[in-house]
């Protein structure tokens, strides 16, 4: 018993320190101001179907940044704070207008896209305009069906299952597509898994990163194979996150995981950049 308080307590002191009151309010101040100001910045990272070489998607991915080059804060501690805040709404609804807008601007340019992933927190699924939101977008900037694919966590599955199965059937019937992000890693049910309507599995970084990176004989990654055979056989597409090595890419090929996506291949960039980096490089060989 002793020890269970103590486990508890230690806890909340981790908390308390993570998220000491003082620094968090500051943060989202300095977010909402800067956030409605305009100089919150979308990046996009290229996701490469790995048989073919050729860049079929791109992920986009919020950036914060400051006046000298840098960041403020990187996703992972911001975005946490504006879903606390709910400041996360209006910043989602502008990421997915800038997202599609993204999409429409590379058309422009003769690069059209087979995909546009767009990663979609907890509060902002609970959001009734959400549906409505992305309807309107897709309509707007002319995204053909299947084209937008938003990204939800096991962790948004669990949450409140129902919600979620409803949703993403709603979104399907609208052609937009839905991936797990993280697969492996949150604590999902299978069970509820199969009942949602997604097309796609983003296998995490982790089991990616075990992959070896020098022996080809011990290049067998036994549980990122075992996640890739079992969203094949789900009839899902495959997504290989943090691909960082040419070993992991050619082993990921090998095993028929679909598309890539990690610094290998491109890191995440502002839009101006992907429009280069596109025209440079309309497949890749590796
Ligand atoms: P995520 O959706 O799983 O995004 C993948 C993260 O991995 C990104 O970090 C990306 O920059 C990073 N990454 C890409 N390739 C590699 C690689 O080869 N190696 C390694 N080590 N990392 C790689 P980022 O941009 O810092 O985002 C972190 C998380 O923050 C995202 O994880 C996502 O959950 C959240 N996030 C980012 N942008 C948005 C957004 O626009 N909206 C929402 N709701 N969440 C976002
Ligand atoms: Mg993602
Ligand atoms: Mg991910
Ligand atoms: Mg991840």
């Amino acid at each position: 018993r002793a020890k269970r308080n103590s486990a508890r307590n230690y806890e909340f002191f981790l908390e308390e320190m993570e998220f000491d009151n003082r620094w968090r309010t500051d943060i989202i101040n300095q977010l909402k101001n800067d956030f409605y100001e305009g100089h919150l910045s979308l990046w996009y990272q290229p996701q490469i179907n790995l048989k073919t070489g050729a860049v079929c998607g791109i992920e986009a991915l919020v950036r914060w940044p400051d006046s000298a080059g840098g960041f403020i804060q990187p996703p992972s501690i911001f975005i946490p704070l504006a879903e606390y805040s709910g400041l996360i709404i209006d910043i989602g609804d502008w990421i997915l207008e800038e997202a599609c807008r993204t999409f429409d601007k590379l058309k422009r340019q003769q690069h059209t896209l087979q995909s546009v992933c767009v990663n979609i927190g907890i509060p902002q699924f609970k959001q009734f305009n959400l549906i409505k939101t992305i309807q309107r977008l897709t309509q707007e900037y002319k995204l053909p069906a299947g084209t937008l694919v938003i990204e939800v966590t096991e962790q948004l599955a669990m949450h409140d299952p129902q919600l979620v199965i409803e949703n993403l059937h709603t979104l399907q019937k609208l052609g937009v597509h839905a991936a797990i992000d993280d697969f492996g890693t949150g604590y999902s049910s299978l069970n509820t898994l199969r009942h949602l309507a997604i097309d796609r599995l983003k296998i995490d970084t982790q089991f990616i990163h075990e992959i070896s990176h020098s022996n080809a004989e011990h290049a067998r990654p036994p549980f990122a194979e075992t996640l890739i055979s079992l969203g094949q056989k789900l009839g899902l597409k495959l997504v290989a996150e943090g691909v960082e090595t040419q070993a992991q890419a050619n082993t990921l090929r090998q095993i028929g995981c679909h598309q890539g996506q990690g610094f290998f291949f491109a890191k995440p960039m502002p839009f101006d950049e992907l429009l280069d980096w596109l025209n440079d490089n309309p497949s890749l060989s590796f």
